[in-house]
């Protein structure tokens, strides 16, 4: 393309399709001001997401020439959320109906707080319409549904209130008669972080024909409820996406929380996928053991994967932690049986009999003495016990790990050295006196 091309703002977003609600219905003139504010913000409309939620007003992503989002009902937040925080780049816009706002509530309570840099439009009728008229959380006192036909007990919520007072960047209430409306829905948009507008509007098959509800009965509601209108709150706020970018070191084009990036430095004698699991007891700290071993493969150039299997009590009963090695890419981390396993305690034995009963003559087990594996597998013997340092239930694990590692030679010794080297100051140098303790321990074959 020459540099004097000049690009044409576009007219609409808007495709030639005609919108198909009901005579009357206000889902249509708002996603006309939606059109507007995407035309006065001048917007890419390949950089546009619209998320829809269930009900009618789910149906007006497939009206505009923009990408789009549609799935379960009061979760179109969530998924705005993840677009957003996977691709700050776009402008992502949720259209949900009063029903979704109080299905998926606490999504939007979340999203505010975090303050996720997506614009909300509530299309708030104050009943559920697809679905027959029932009422919703922001059904008025008194008002006639077909689920309050005696008028409705509930006090409605109040969405900007209370989105606001949980810290979202922009919150407006108004009406799709509001003629303004495309300017705030704009405004919305620009603002650092979450943006809530909660627009009222007529249903016209259901809740305006049961109670009376007109136009100009709307600004009537609106006062007799006591509720501000126009930009009912605004906080100084910086978006969650970039204030997580800042705090998070990235690695490619990703944010990783909390972690710096494994230079590889050494070697690996692996050439194909080696998976090795350790079975324990909660508290000997079998997942930290085997995270060493993950960190040191990873510093050896070698993919890894860990998982980890304990009960929900945590602290105690049984604790396994699988750990999968390859020089090459791979996607699934599930484990059938483990090339090896290191049993460290009676728990470990009985977790993983099914490992014990699966492993063949080509595979290999370790265990601590006094153990007694059923397998097909050749059984070594480590004993913790007659290591150089003192061994305790929180070191017996790496000291048992790094006897089986210094055994099976899956990469240099050193790398697991230069693992235990990037932990933290306080505990360093007892990890290293465990595995240098390890790996002289030497392994008794069965
Ligand atoms: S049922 Fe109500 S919300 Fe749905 S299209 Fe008709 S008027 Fe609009």
């Amino acid at each position: 393309m020459s540099g004097s091309a000049t690009i044409t703002p576009l007219a609409t977003f808007r495709n030639d399709s005609p919108y198909p609600f009901c005579p009357g219905c206000g889902h249509g003139v708002i996603l006309n001001r939606l059109n507007e504010a995407l035309v006065q913000l001048d917007l890419d409309p390949h950089e546009v997401v619209l998320v829809s939620d269930i009900g009618c007003s789910g149906l007006s992503d497939q009206y505009f020439a923009t990408n789009a989002f549609h799935g379960l009902h009061g979760r179109s937040v969530t998924y705005a959320c993840g677009i957003k925080l996977a691709r700050p780049e776009l402008t992502v816009v949720v259209i949900m109906g009063d029903g979704g706002t109080g299905i998926g509530g606490t999504h939007l309570l979340n999203a505010a707080r975090r303050n996720i840099g997506v614009t909300v439009l509530v299309f708030n009728n104050f009943n559920f319409g697809m679905t027959g008229g029932q009422h919703s959380t922001t059904t008025p006192l008194a008002a006639v549904t077909s689920t309050t036909l005696a008028g409705n007990l509930e006090r409605p919520l109040d969405i900007c209130g209370t989105l606001a007072v949980n810290g979202a960047g922009f919150a407006y209430r108004g009406t799709s008669f509001d003629k303004h409306l495309s300017e705030r829905i704009a405004e919305g948009i620009r603002s650092p972080g979450f943006a809530i507008l909660d627009i009222w509007e007529l249903c016209t098959a259901y809740y305006a024909p049961s109670n009376q509800l007109t136009g100009k009965a709307l600004f009537g509601m609106l006062e007799e409820l006591g509720l501000p209108v126009g930009v009912v709150g605004r906080n100084d706020v910086e978006d969650y996406g970039d204030a997580f970018r800042r705090a998070h070191p990235v690695v490619g084009k990703r944010a990783v929380p909390g972690l710096e990036p494994l230079e590889p430095g050494f070697e690996a004698s692996l050439d194909k996928r080696f998976e090795l699991a350790v079975a324990g007891s909660a508290g000997e700290k079998v997942r930290s053991a085997v995270r060493l071993a993950a960190r040191a493969g990873i510093l050896s150039g070698l993919r890894a994967t860990q998982r980890d299997d304990y009960p929900i009590t945590v602290q105690s009963g049984h604790s396994l932690s699988e750990l999968i090695l390859s020089p090459v890419p791979f996607a699934y981390s599930g484990m059938r049986k483990p090339d090896a396993l290191l049993v460290l305690s009676e728990d470990g034995l009985k977790k993983a009999q099914g490992y014990l009963d699966a492993m063949g003559a080509e595979d290999r087990v370790f265990a601590i003495p006094g153990l007694r594996p059923q397998t097909r597998a050749s059984l070594t013997i480590v004993d913790p016990r007659q290591a150089a340092v003192r061994v305790t239930r929180h070191n017996r694990s790496l000291v048992a790990l790094a006897a089986m590692l210094s055994e099976l030679d899956l990469f240099q010794f050193a790398a697991l050295e230069a693992a235990a080297g990037l932990l933290a100051p306080a505990y360093r140098a007892a990890c290293l006196e465990a595995i240098l303790a390890g790996r002289a321990l030497g392994a008794i074959d069965q």
